[in-house]
């Protein structure tokens, strides 16, 4: 039995992360425990906000293409998370379209699979042009957000595109890629995942990798990672990282969470932690609420400081969000509970994308391009 198979069945009640099915939120209406308390660590001082930026909603990784490579439309309002009418109702600026193979065996030519779903993303913005537009810069999500404009970030999760050199990092920088995740569950080529608990971080050609995107301003993303391949990402990289999509594994004991030494680690360098919705991955039981989300938001800023906060969301890669945070269309209720709950204004506009704009700048300015 593979690695994989034994850990899933070590862990109760855990799916495979992400495309899982149905989580039965209809009993989501569970109690939060009393969040673990932060005092115990050491806090990293607080990274300055960005008070000249408007609020700006930016959900850091959406799996929104991988549903329309499925066939399903942005533009039909219930069939995906990020459809266009859920994307106004919550006043999203800006998200991640991720380009992701889910597994290399499965598509009988993974080359043309990542053309298809390259093409995919181009389309959707040539069809949508009147509302969505790329962004490759910081810059750019400030001119898209005053013309009107959704800002959409492209990225990549998964090394299956980079195989065989399928596309190369300057390929998919030339793409419009700037933020790449070099594992996903089952593809190690450049980084071990998770579910893998051996001595192996980065592969040889992951710390090439990380060198290149830091080079090129590409972001690295180190969700799905083992703790072992995060230490590696944290000590070559020489720009601020970001998890994309990924929770506190003190509020949420799952090995797919980030511990608190990683949590700091990744602060301390400047970087992000992007909240994801999942419900496993929020609570133990799966059954999740808003408040989950809000309990993750609240941990990882008591340990990492506010300037490691950002929104994941992994809308569109997962069956449904929390209760209370189910599709796009209810963040602007994620945003009431944050102030009801006492966090501030700037608080919250950096949490929401004022991080995300300060670290994409850094990246940026620290890559040669
Ligand atoms: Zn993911």
């Amino acid at each position: 039995m593979p690695l994989y198979a034994l850990l899933l069945l070590a862990w109760p009640g855990c799916c495979p992360p992400e495309f899982k099915t149905s989580q039965g939120d209809s009993a989501a209406d569970s109690a939060v425990d009393p969040a673990p308390q932060a005092s115990t660590v050491t806090s990293v001082p607080s990274a300055p906000l960005e008070p000249e930026f408007p609020f700006i909603t930016m959900l850091m990784h959406a799996d929104t293409p991988y549903q329309l490579m499925k066939g399903k439309n942005i533009g039909n309002e219930t069939a995906v998370h990020l459809s266009l009418p859920r994307l106004r109702q919550g006043k999203i600026d800006a998200f991640s379209a991720v380009l992701f193979v889910e597994s290399a065996s499965q598509n009988e030519n993974t080359a043309l699979y990542c053309q298809r779903a390259t093409k995919k993303i181009d389309a959707l913005l040539e069809d949508h042009s009147g509302l969505l537009r790329l962004a490759l810069t910081p810059e750019d999500f400030k001119t898209n957000r005053y013309s009107g404009h959704i800002s959409v970030f492209r990225t990549l999760e998964g090394s299956f595109c980079l195989r065989h050199g399928i596309y190369r990092i300057e390929d998919l920088y030339a793409s419009g890629i700037r933020m790449i995740g070099l594992t996903w569950e089952n593809d190690h080529d450049f980084a071990t995942s998770w579910v893998y608990h051996g001595p192996i971080g980065l592969t040889e050609r992951g710390k090439n990798a990380v060198v290149r995107m830091n080079h090129l301003g590409i972001i690295v993303d180190v969700s799905h990672m083992s703790d072992r391949a995060i230490d590696d990402v944290l000590a070559i990289s020489q720009a601020p990282i970001v998890a994309s999509h990924s929770n506190a594994r003190s509020v949420c004991p799952h090995p797919r969470n980030l511990n608190d030494a990683h949590i700091r680690a990744i602060a301390e360098k400047g970087g992000l932690i992007g909240v994801n919705f999942y419900p496993p991955h929020l609570v133990q039981s799966g059954k999740a609420t808003l408040a989950h989300v809000v309990q993750h938001i609240r941990y990882l800023r008591d340990v990492g400081g506010i300037g490691c906060v950002g929104l994941g969301s992994d809308f569109d890669g997962i069956s449904k969000g929390p209760s209370g945070l189910e599709t796009a269309a209810e963040l602007p209720r994620l945003r009431e509970t944050l102030l009801a709950e006492g966090f501030s204004e700037p608080e919250v506009a950096a949490i929401f994308g004022g991080n995300f704009l300060r670290l994409f700048n850094k990246v940026q300015a620290l890559g040669k391009h």
